[in-house]
């Protein structure tokens, strides 16, 4: 019972009020972005944001996780509880013992059970940021033991220890039935001599002890970091309908500004994401560039997204010029350049996310802002963009030079209604003298399995992967148009690549030009020809020794092809492939996506070292890759390690080997 209905009211009304305006003023700062729908297939996002926030899917990844679970569980379960007692609070009549007895009794069971398991998970919890901090927790701007981390663990222990006193001092008063509470009762048993000699007074002081602790919660939650209690299940909602492998299309007319160069200029989305991080630093933990000591941290950054919004927001509201840069300057709200440049768009990041916030989009738009509209890029990408322009290569060789790789061998022109498959050969397999091979390879290997296909020959183009995660967009969207109309003209629908930054720039991007073409990775068809009997082996390939296999993120990852590589180096080998501790989905970049390949990388470890140091540890004889880039990283990497007789092989290589008589 309320000790003073009319004061609590008022107490009500203030948090309420505090808690109103706090969320108006967060909920009005995103809708300052760009308009973008989310809500198309309702049905499947509701079931996704069943999974991962209601079911947690994400968080029980690591071995912490579970506490999070019940705390989030207890939070949805005690949230009744607290109704009750906000209500009753004003209206001493609204309590549950207006309930059956039955149910009255199984709720407070419920309650009481739930609100110690809720405290000791919260012990856990402070214990674990007092004496085992995990680096992930801390980022620049926030750290473990923040202040503010203690503060909302410390109330969230109060409202328990409230509870506990005031269902006590009734069990004692004898108003409450202790066989319902069995943890008040205990309590109630063993009281202090203090406490039990007065269980009214220690009732009231319980009760306005929980009371200011739920109205200060309630108050202060929209201020905190913990908004993510109100946005992370919605913003699970909201997502992106698949991780995201590709980028928006650019509309391009005079007058328009292009990408992302202040805070307002993301969408509405992208702003409700800096809303809903719940600071876990799993995106640090996994990301590539923060590992090896860069100045990218993805968290970082989507914290700097809702510093930023915030500290111009009431500029921006005003329409005037933001006061603090959201790209180019050090401190918080604003990304460095160097940040921007860093990252290998390896979406390891958002593959671990709980709350599904899309990190790799925002910052391709910020590069795409520094492109487009600043000029502003590494020097080395200066050559890189202008080979691209002039010769569709990035090494600006003569397209002439595109078939030398097949010198030796009789290669056919793709011919439409004629030919299957375009070989898509891509720049590295057509320029690069070690991905040559690879295309050796591949090409043998489809005229073993009796498949039909042909080239575009010195008509090919680069497909624009680069140009596209560099920001770009303009010289990727003519490339993309020119590379559709020849595909159009050409009769082109079914393609097959060896390298997954082509297999899923022609497969998901080009989408968005009006183009459906069926795009498979060469370790796709190799194991569905292996599969059905069409490519025979002539023997089992055993001189590779130990075999082990590094997922790529284009085709992993991005595109969610981890079997299929696997089950063709087994079926070549006659073995599974060893695995790198970080595999499948958790694999480690080697440092080349996102246009990383071209520019130079002088801060930190280098990503491919840490890598290959990686694979050294598993003691392998040949690492097997399934992407150019890769391959590259890879075999520099251990040429710059010393790593003796171990060798690097394309998948395709692998599969050759096994063809030989
Ligand atoms: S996409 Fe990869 S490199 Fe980029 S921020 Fe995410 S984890 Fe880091
Ligand atoms: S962005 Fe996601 S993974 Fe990264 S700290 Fe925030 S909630 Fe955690
Ligand atoms: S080069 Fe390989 S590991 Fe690196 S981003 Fe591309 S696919 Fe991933």
């Amino acid at each position: 019972m309320s000790p003073n209905p009319k004061l609590f009211a008022v107490l009500l009304l203030l948090s309420a009020s505090a808690f109103v305006i706090g969320c108006y003023r967060r909920f009005s700062l995103v809708a300052l972005g760009r308009p973008e729908n989310r809500l198309d297939a309702p049905g499947t996002r509701f079931s996704r944001m069943l999974r991962l926030a209601f079911g947690q899917q994400r968080v029980l990844g690591k071995p912490f996780g579970m506490n999070h679970f019940v705390i989030f569980w207890s939070f949805i379960i005690l949230a009744a509880a607290n109704a009750e007692f906000l209500a009753s609070g004003m209206l001493p009549q609204v309590t549950l013992a207006a309930l059956p007895a039955p149910l009255q009794h199984a709720l407070l069971l419920l309650f009481d059970l739930v609100s110690l398991l809720t405290l000791a998970c919260v012990l856990i919890a402070c214990a674990r940021r007092l004496f085992f901090p995990e680096p992930s927790l801390s980022s620049d701007y926030v750290k473990a033991r923040s202040p503010e981390a203690f503060l909302i663990l410390s109330l969230i222990a109060l409202l328990m220890l409230a509870y506990f006193g005031l269902h006590a001092a009734r069990i004692a008063m004898g108003v409450e039935i202790p066989a319902a509470m069995p943890v008040s009762a205990f309590i109630a048993r063993h009281l202090p001599d203090a406490l039990a000699a007065d269980p009214a007074a220690l009732a009231t002081w319980s009760w306005w002890l929980h009371a200011l602790a739920l109205l200060s919660f309630l108050a202060y939650l929209p201020q905190s970091k913990h908004m993510h209690i109100l946005t992370a299940i919605p913003n699970c909602f909201l997502a992106g309908r698949e991780q995201p492998n590709t980028q928006p299309r650019e509309q391009f007319a005079r007058g328009m500004s292009f990408g992302v160069g202040r805070v307002d200029e993301f969408t509405w989305k992208d702003l409700f994401d800096s809303f809903s991080c719940t600071e876990c630093g799993r995106c640090q933990e996994a990301c590539p560039a923060s590992a090896t000591g860069k100045s990218l941290n993805p968290r970082a950054v989507i914290h700097a997204v809702k510093t930023n919004l915030l500290a111009n927001g009431a500029a921006l509201r005003a329409g005037e010029k933001p006061a603090v840069p959201l790209i180019g300057a050090e401190g918080e709200g604003s990304a460095t350049e160097a940040t921007v440049w860093a990252c290998t768009t390896c979406g390891a990041c958002m593959n671990v996310c709980p709350v599904l916030i899309e990190h790799m989009p925002k910052i391709v738009k910020m590069r795409r802002h520094l492109v487009q509209m600043k000029a502003s890029f590494p020097e080395e990408l200066a050559t890189f963009f202008e080979n691209i322009e002039a010769r569709s290569n990035p090494w600006g060789i003569a397209p002439t030079e595109r078939t030398k790789w097949h010198a030796t061998m009789q290669v056919r022109p793709f011919e439409a209604g004629q030919t299957e498959y375009l070989l898509y050969v891509g720049c590295a397999g057509a320029f690069d003298a070690r991905q040559k091979q690879v295309t050796v390879a591949l090409a043998s290997i489809l005229d073993a399995a009796g498949v039909s296909w042909g080239t575009l020959g010195k008509d090919e183009r680069c497909c624009g992967d680069s140009l596209r995660r560099l920001g770009n967009e303009y010289v990727f969207d003519r490339t993309a148009r020119e590379n559709v109309d020849l595909f159009a003209q050409r009769g082109v629908r079914k393609i097959v690549t060896q390298c997954p930054h082509c297999f899923s720039t022609l497969k998901n991007d080009y989408r968005q030009y009006g183009i459906e073409l069926e795009v498979v990775h060469h370790s796709e068809l190799i194991a569905a020809l292996l599969a059905a009997g069409q490519l025979q082996l002539k023997q089992r390939v055993a001189d590779l020794g130990r075999l082990l296999f590094h997922d790529s993120c284009y085709l992993g990852r991005h595109n969610d092809v981890y079997d299929a590589p696997r089950q063709v180096l087994k079926t070549a080998t006659g073995a599974e492939p060893a695995e790198f501790d970080r595999n499948a989905g958790r694999s480690f970049c080697c440092g080349a996506g996102g246009g990383r390949m071209w520019q130079e990388e002088q801060e930190g470890e280098r990503i491919n070292l840490n890598r290959v140091k990686e694979a050294l540890r598993q003691n392998p004889d040949t690492i097997c890759v399934s992407c150019p880039y890769c391959l590259t990283m890879m075999e520099d990497g251990l040429k710059d390690l010393q790593g003796g007789s171990v060798r690097v092989k394309d998948l395709a290589e692998v599969v050759a080997e096994g063809l030989r008589p």
